[in-house]
């Protein structure tokens, strides 16, 4: 595989502070629905200014097609939600 390929995983940073917290309140991994371990950026292109932000458990951080279409259905939600929002007001 060329390392030129996007998407592709970018940095990632573990994050033990997301361990201490209680289930409910610990962020859920962008690719499933286990709770995530890793702060992950998904590069999409070669320009760092457009790499998605997801966070990751143990068996996705280093999955970035899943991290990003996860990134990307969740975007999608709150933009919808914000415009049905809208639409009420
Ligand atoms: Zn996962």
């Amino acid at each position: 595989m060329s390392s030129k390929s996007y998407p592709r995983v970018g940095r990632t940073s573990r994050q033990q502070k997301w361990d201490k917290l209680p289930p409910k309140a610990a962020p859920k991994c962008s690719a499933c629905d286990q709770p995530a371990r890793f702060r992950v950026d998904v590069e999409v292109n070669w320009f760092r200014g457009d790499d998605e932000c997801g966070r990751a458990c143990a068996d996705h951080k280093n999955d970035a097609i899943a991290l990003l279409a996860g990134i990307e259905r969740h975007q999608a939600e709150q933009k919808a939600l914000r415009e049905a929002k809208a639409a009420q007001s």
